[in-house]
Formats: C-alpha cells, sequence, structure tokens
C-alpha cells in the first residue's frame, strides 16, 4: 500500500531543553492515519499535519470503549543512528489486544514501514540526551457512527509520536507501592491482557486513592483471591526473593510486557534462576520480613526498570533492599539502556537501525 504524505507547512516549535521535556504532552509535526471498514479493509494511510480528529459524536469509541494502543520508543543511539527495540512485538501485541475486542488486525509489515516513514519525517524532533527518546502511540479507535453494543464496521489506525525525557532525571529513586486489597483492575477471563482503554479508566480510582496516602503506584492483586500478586499500574512485576528471580505468569489479567519478556530472557542468559510462577503477597510479606526478600522491581517501556523500595500491605510498610536501588536492578537497567542506545552489542537482535 502506498503511503500518501500530505507535509506540514506551518512547523511546530520544537522544545530546545531536553532535560524539561517531560511525558506524553508533546507531538511533532505528523501524524499517520489509516482507514478501515468491512468492504475496503485497511485503506488510504496517509501521513498528515498533526491536528484533531474529526468524529461523530456517536462514535462508537467514544460510548463503548473500542479502544486499543500501545506503547514503544526510538532512540538516537551512540553512532548517531535511530534504532527502534523490539517494535514488531508491539505491534503483535497490538492485534493481540485487537482480537480480544473484536477489532481487526493490522498487517504488522505495513504498520513497522508507516511507522518508520513517520519517524524519518520527523527525525529531526528525536531528543538526542541519553534517556531521553521519541514515545511512540499507535493508537486504534471504532468510528461508527451508532449507539449500539456490537463490534463496530468502521475504524480508524493512527499513530502519534512525541519527544519524552528521561524517566529518572536524578538517577533511579525506588517507588513506594500500595497494595490494593479493595479495588481489582482485571479478573480471569477479562481484559487484563490487552492494552485497551476501559483497563486504565478502571484503574484511576485505586491509583488516586493511593496518591492521597504518600504512594506513587498501585500493585494489583488478582480479581478473585486477592492473594496473588499481579502487576503495576502500567508495569509488570519482578521480586528476588533468596537467589530466585520471580515474575507472575501471563493468566490472562496480566499485560505481557515487552520488557518483561526482555528481563526474563536476559536474567536467564545471566544464569540466574528465572521463575514465571504465582506470588501470593503472604509469600512477599513474609519474605520481606525475614530479609529474604533482595529487591522488587517493575518493568515497563517508558521508566526500563523501576526499583520498588516500600511495599505497603494492609497497613504495614515493608522496606525492600533498604529504601535503595537493588544490584540486579540496576545491573539490568544498565544492560537494557546500553542495547537501546546502541552503545554495545545487542546479542538477541532486538534493536533495529531505521536511519
Ligand atoms: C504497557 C503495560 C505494561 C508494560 O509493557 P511494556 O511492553 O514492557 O512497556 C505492563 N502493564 C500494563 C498494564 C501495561 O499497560
Amino acid at each position: 500500500m502506498e503511503i500518501k504524505v500530505n507535509l506540514a507547512i506551518k512547523k511546530k516549535e520544537k522544545p530546545t531543553d531536553e532535560s524539561e521535556l517531560g511525558f506524553g504532552q508533546i507531538f511533532t509535526d505528523h501524524i499517520l492515519l489509516m482507514d478501515y471498514d468491512t468492504i475496503h479493509d485497511w485503506h488510504n494511510a496517509r501521513i498528515e499535519p498533526y491536528g484533531y480528529l474529526k468524529l461523530d459524536p456517536a462514535a462508537a469509541c467514544l460510548h463503548y470503549g473500542q479502544e486499543i494502543f500501545e506503547g514503544l520508543k526510538a532512540y538516537y543511539g551512540k553512532d548517531g543512528g535511530i534504532y527502534l527495540f523490539r517494535a514488531v512485538e508491539n505491534f503483535k501485541r497490538f492485534n493481540h489486544s485487537a482480537k480480544r475486542v473484536c477489532m481487526p488486525e493490522l498487517d504488522v509489515d505495513l504498520a513497522m514501514e508507516a511507522l518508520k516513514k513517520l519517524i524519518l519525517l520527523d527525525r529531526e524532533w528525536i531528543p538526542k540526551t541519553r534517556g531521553t527518546s521519541l514515545y511512540i502511540r499507535p493508537t486504534m479507535i471504532a468510528i461508527d457512527p451508532f449507539l449500539g453494543v456490537r463490534p463496530a464496521s468502521k475504524y480508524l489506525f493512527y499513530i502519534i509520536i512525541g519527544p519524552v525525557g528521561s524517566y529518572y532525571p536524578e538517577g533511579l529513586n525506588p517507588v513506594k507501592i500500595y497494595v490494593e486489597d479493595r479495588y481489582v483492575r482485571a479478573v480471569p477471563g477479562g481484559t487484563g491482557e490487552a492494552k485497551t482503554a476501559g483497563n486504565y479508566a478502571a484503574s484511576l480510582l485505586a491509583a488516586e486513592e493511593a496518591k492521597e496516602k504518600g504512594f506513587t503506584q498501585v500493585l494489583w492483586l488478582d480479581g478473585c483471591e486477592k492473594m496473588w500478586v499481579e502487576e503495576v499500574g502500567t508495569m509488570n512485576m519482578f521480586f528476588v526473593i533468596d537467589d530466585e528471580v520471580i515474575t507472575a505468569p501471563l493468566t490472562g489479567s496480566i499485560l505481557g510486557g515487552i520488557t518483561r519478556d526482555s528481563v526474563i530472557k536476559i536474567v536467564r542468559d545471566w544464569g540466574l534462576k528465572m521463575k514465571e510462577r504465582l506470588v501470593s503477597i503472604d509469600e512477599v510479606a513474609t519474605a520481606a520480613t525475614s530479609g529474604q526478600l533482595k529487591e522488587a522491581f517493575g518493568t515497563g517501556t517508558a521508566a526500563v526498570i523501576s526499583p520498588v523500595g516500600q511495599i505497603t500491605y494492609k497497613g504495614k510498610d515493608y522496606v525492600i533492599t533498604g529504601g535503595k536501588m537493588g544490584e540486579l536492578s540496576q545491573k539490568l537497567y544498565d544492560e537494557i539502556v546500553a542495547i537501546q542506545y546502541a552503545e554495545k552489542p545487542d546479542p538477541y537482535g532486538w534493536t533495529e537501525q531505521i536511519g
């Protein structure tokens, strides 16, 4: 499919101070769009000047939440090249999410081609400081102007991109997390493993209440027994108990993070004991009390590795690694970031130079 390009005549002002980029507030000059309907399939791939979407107020996505998205990054490498990190995996997961909420799948090759074209067109926007990157947000929405609960027949796919700052301008600060034992995020058979809008709306109230109590994040337990550790906000969770590195298995209510997968592969490669198994909050609390819990950290595209310095469960605080960054957390962070910024050879074939 040909991707038409309609260049922006008026260019936006680019941020000048890369230390103040923040996250998700600045977008580049262009957007990639593509239409779907049941007769024509995907068609009309085009790059346009960044701007508002025109939607019918009855558009299905606005009423019944038929929406999916992805989050990934492009990096300005040490050698001046532009790199993507496991981007194909993001589009595969996008298709996985699509199936769960009855949306049409994308052709992954076409999506990759479109993404590269958009990034290269706006390449001047990619920040250069280590730790900064170009955040990429592929999105699909149902746009049928019809108030009825059924899968739509018309969809819009788009990608917006924008420079984002280093997640840790002052180094990796361990976070305090609140173990949520009242609200749940996802249940078996639900949509927890899809990156779809409703999951995030469902998580907001708990996150707000935790924030009021002084916590940065909520640790979700399983939706049935409220006993098994699932994940944190937009990150998967890892624990180091004795010499075992543990993360919850992908049972359907957890989002299968690509950073999670990278960490599992690296930990195994380093010859450490890596277990994908159920871990109860009681096991974590007991291990924290006895000193067997060596480290806890979250994994996700935004922060890569986010060390956890404290967990609070049923009113009790459990301090982890003395509230500091653990050794393995630091090592994993350094390894993944070095691969992403092409500072060391990538033995996994995860990075792709696109420019
Ligand atoms: C996106 C996301 C993650 C992390 O996935 P990555 O691919 O590592 O960025 C984890 N949990 C949830 C709920 C998410 O939305």
